[in-house]
């Protein structure tokens, strides 16, 4: 199917109607007020000047607004740009220059970020909105970002020619634009930054073709969605172009109830699958392990949950079967990128699977493994780098066309993942070019070493790197976060890793703490921790 993602919205409104479209903290509106609201800021970004092409960035957690400035600013002929709330000022100063967006949506709490940086950047106008601007009676004002001191900040909006408070701007609005024209194809829907886990964040162009084709991959062939009748938990970021794909495109498209989480806490997730009862949960490892450790697990009941599909990192098989035990539903391996819209590859959700595996390739979507050094196919079982081609694979960089040259080729994308293919067509994930670790010639791939982490019953969340080392080049780095009421040292980790690996493979430093740096969808950030080293060691 090829029309713009534009549409969506207003397809599943004339469908949907009075339906509830999302349920955020109590309170739920349906698809017709969704697509008025939209609507106005469509209105409101026209009436700025925004022009078909122009950037306009979204700064928001999960919540009713982050999906009406999505949909209003694609209405308006705008190209999203996803900003991740948590970025610092050097972070978000750096995007907006490099996307050049004019208009900035975000939350009232992150103001003093937006303005301290304006001045600095092509921005024009910025558009402040609070979380309680959707919520008659806030009770925990929920800021995922900031520390809990600071919860009851309140800052104060005053408008002026370049800053808009949302609430004025829906009263000022009108529900009517101008439709602007898009080829699907060729126009960008969105300009999305990859999480940066190995570099500086690149801006991905992605066309409303490309989104559009993943989310009716994702509909038809990994649910097989009931129209009309599913609930989505939104816990991943909508920032996120996952959780964009998965969680908010998704259900738009297909109807349901989405529930708009702005924040990932275990507890808060266990009580509101409990009341909410929702039937999908798009997710991440380490939010599966985040509730399964939960000392009030057993309280909850979790079984309206039925399919769900885990990417941005291997899934643990343990932690699957852990957590379909407890739903009694399924949950299923998928994998993808930024650079893909995301998802490429996935595991059949009511069909047989492989654990372990990240599934075969989508529909209209084609796969090969390349000979690092040939460039050539690779034979079936022997490890290269993943390539992928099919509708949703990006236009190419923002402004970087060396690295777009790098990563496309022949309409190949070269995934920068290490894996293999068996005799049955299904792929495996074995590292990432850039994290295999090289320690006195030998060939190391962390994820191998984390999976026998993961087997010791005191292990929470381990991540493995290679830190400089004068003697083997680098050496393996073990860190780990111990299970509540452990306490483990290297000594006994030592000798498990020593009965599980090879001698070479085995973590030769540990470094024991209360928790991981992660990304906005849970990755754990093993650059930063490498950084760390380095630094250390200097
Ligand atoms: P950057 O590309 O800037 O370094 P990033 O890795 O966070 O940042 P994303 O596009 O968010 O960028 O993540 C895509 C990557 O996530 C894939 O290339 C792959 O390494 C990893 N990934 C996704 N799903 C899986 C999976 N099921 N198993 C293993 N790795 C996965």
């Amino acid at each position: 199917d090829e029309k713009p993602l534009q549409t969506f919205l207003e397809d599943a409104a004339n469908r949907y109607q009075e339906k509830k479209a999302l349920h955020f903290m109590g309170k739920e509106l349906s698809f017709n007020e969704v697509l008025t609201e939209s609507k106005k800021m469509a209105n409101y970004f026209q009436s700025l000047g925004v022009v078909k092409g122009d950037r306009v960035a979204i700064m928001l957690p999960n919540t009713p607004q982050s999906v009406i400035a999505y949909y209003g600013a694609l209405m308006a002929g705008a190209i999203v740009v996803q900003t991740n709330p948590l970025y610092t000022e050097r972070e978000l100063a750096y995007q907006l220059n490099d996307s050049g967006a004019k208009i900035i949506i975000c939350l009232d709490i992150l103001l003093p970020r937006v303005s301290n940086v304006k001045s600095e950047t092509p921005l024009e106008h910025v558009i402040v909105t609070r979380i309680k601007d959707y919520l008659p009676f806030p009770k925990n004002l929920i800021y995922p970002f900031i520390q809990k001191k600071q919860y009851n900040l309140v800052v104060k909006v005053e408008e002026n020619a370049e800053t808009h408070d949302w609430v004025k701007v829906m009263e000022r609005a009108q529900p009517t634009y101008q439709p602007v024209e898009v080829d699907p194809k060729e126009d960008l829907a969105l300009l999305q930054y990859t999480g940066g886990t190995t570099g500086f964040p690149k801006g991905v162009m992605l066309t409303h073709y490309n989104l559009v084709a993943n989310v009716q991959m994702c509909d038809a062939w990994l649910y097989k969605t009931k129209h009309g009748e599913e609930i989505v938990l939104g816990v991943l970021p909508f920032f996120h172009v996952y959780g964009m794909t998965t969680v908010m495109n998704m259900s738009i498209m297909v109807g349901s109830k989405m529930i708009l989480m702005p924040k990932f806490d275990a507890g808060d997730l266990l009580k509101t699958i409990d009341k909410q009862r929702p039937t999908l949960f798009p997710g991440a490892p380490t939010i599966y392990v985040g509730l399964l450790n939960h000392p009030d697990l057993k309280k909850y009941d979790l079984s309206s949950i039925e399919a769900c599909i885990s990417g941005s990192a291997p899934l643990p098989v343990d932690v699957q079967e852990k957590f379909e035990k407890v739903t009694g539903g399924r949950l299923v391996e998928g994998y993808g990128l930024t650079e893909s819209s995301p998802v490429t590859h996935a595991n059949f959700v009511w069909e047989e699977r492989v654990n372990g595996s990240i599934g075969i390739p989508w529909p209209d979507t084609d796969s090969k493994i390349f000979n690092m050094e040939t460039m050539e196919e690779a034979e079936i079982g022997e490890v290269g780098e993943v390539a992928v081609k099919g509708p949703q694979i990006m236009k190419g960089y923002w402004n970087r066309p060396e690295d777009t040259e790098n990563t496309l080729k022949d309409g190949w994308l070269l995934t920068g993942d290490l894996g293999y293919m068996d005799e049955r067509g299904y792929f495996y994930i074995v590292d990432r070019k850039k994290d295999m670790i090289i320690a006195g010639g030998y060939n190391i791939y962390p994820r191998e070493v984390e999976e026998v982490l993961y087997e010791h019953e005191g292990v929470l969340e381990a991540v493995v790197a290679g830190v400089p080392d004068p003697y083997r080049g680098e050496t393996v780095k073990a860190y780990i976060v111990p299970k509540e009421g452990y306490t483990l040292d290297e000594d006994e980790l030592n000798t498990f890793c020593r009965n599980n690996l090879a001698a070479f493979k085995v973590p030769r430093l540990y470094e024991f703490r209360d928790e991981l740096p992660k990304t906005a969808v849970g990755k754990i950030l093993r650059r930063q921790l490498v950084d760390e080293e380095k630094k250390k060691q200097q």
